[in-house]
């Protein structure tokens, strides 16, 4: 592995960096915590991680180290980054964070993803930071159904006052995310359409994915977009949008009476794998090249002896990916333990 100093979007031999399929490394989700205050069953269940999981902040990345790893980052073409966790906002002085990354060179989108509740507090202070767009995930309008898929720790009232507070605080662009479960929530799907339907915000309903090892996926809790786009299109006229990007995640369709836009993140029945130009990385320095990853790699070595070191094996490591696990997924070649969802976030 050479420590040669690779220029912007380039590999250190000067070419244009790329994967074995010819993806190029363009997003980062970077774990700024692994705690969270939520147990949601499909992520983190409450019988398998304990409470106080993820607190301990000498196994996290500092400041320093962060903002180091994200010019890295920066150099080898990473221009969307998104901060998750866990849950982010359970992160000390996190707006300060983001005013550091806003003023690294190249990025040109900084979101979060987040369940909510603690925006009512942060979410000023965040979009002055520099902070462009949030994601808020939103699984149930039904009180005690949302306080169940939470793992008996969140009420809807408080993430609809985070979402008022992100609304409030001047964000251009608010997400919000569903998770969708046969027999647990798919009956919140036209009550949640309905309520943001006109709302300037965009809903995206998300197939229940075998990430991790602990919700014990299985196939048949796993609802078709196609089949929520058609129960929708019956109630509200859909027409399909083009893709803002290269890559986008979500399959967009807007209310034919121009009424909003909704989206669709098909990973089980319609798979991106061939223009997905994601990393992650761990709140403890750990890069994933796939959602479905094993283990990932441990960078800070590298980290520790500075940018161009970084950037030279992260560089090396993304040349050599071939991921594309959603293709694969239930073949033979695909099963393998995957990282957590709470150490990559989503
Ligand atoms: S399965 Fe892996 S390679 Fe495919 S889209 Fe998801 S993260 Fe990317």
């Amino acid at each position: 592995m050479s420590d040669a100093a690779p220029s912007a979007g380039r590999d250190g031999q000067d070419a244009p960096l790329h994967d074995r399929l010819h993806r190029p490394l363009h997003d980062l989700r970077l774990s700024v915590i692994e705690a969270c205050n939520f147990r949601c069953p499909y992520c983190m269940p409450a019988g398998e991680v304990p409470d106080d999981y993820g607190f301990d902040a000498a196994t996290r990345l500092s400041f320093d180290e962060i903002e180091t790893l994200v010019r890295a980052f920066t150099r080898l073409g990473m221009r969307k980054l998104r901060l998750t966790g866990g849950e982010p906002l359970l992160r000390r002085d996190l707006p300060a964070l983001v005013a550091r990354l806003s003023r690294v060179d190249g990025i040109e989108d900084i979101a979060l993803t987040t369940n909510g509740v603690l925006l009512p507090r942060h979410a000023t202070a965040l979009r002055q930071a520099g902070l462009g767009r949030v994601t808020i995930s939103l699984d149930a309008l039904d009180p005690a159904l949302f306080h169940a898929m939470s793992g008996g720790r969140g009420e809807v009232a408080d993430v609809l006052a985070g979402i008022e507070a992100a609304r409030a605080a001047g964000f251009p662009v608010i997400k919000l995310n569903c998770v969708v479960q046969r027999g647990v929530n798919e009956h919140q799907v036209l009550p949640l359409v309905e309520r943001f339907r006109d709302s300037g915000m965009v809903l995206r309903f998300i197939e229940y994915m075998d990430v991790g090892t602990c919700n014990h996926w299985r196939r048949e809790g796993v609802v078709p977009s196609a089949e929520l786009r058609d129960l929708i299109h019956a109630r509200w006229p859909l027409r399909p949008l083009d893709p803002r990007y290269r890559g986008e995640v979500a399959d967009r369709y807007g209310f034919a009476d121009g009424r909003g836009e909704i989206g669709f993140v098909s990973s089980v029945t319609s798979p991106f794998c061939g223009d997905c130009h994601r990393a992650r990385v761990s709140a403890d320095g750990r890069l994933y090249t796939c959602l479905f990853a094993g283990d990932g790699s441990d960078l800070r070595p590298a980290l520790a002896r500075g940018e161009s070191a970084l950037a030279g094996q992260v560089a090396s490591i993304w040349r050599e990916r071939g991921d594309r696990y959603s293709e694969i997924r239930g073949q033979a070649a695909g099963s393998r333990r995957h990282v957590e969802m709470f150490l990559v976030g989503g």
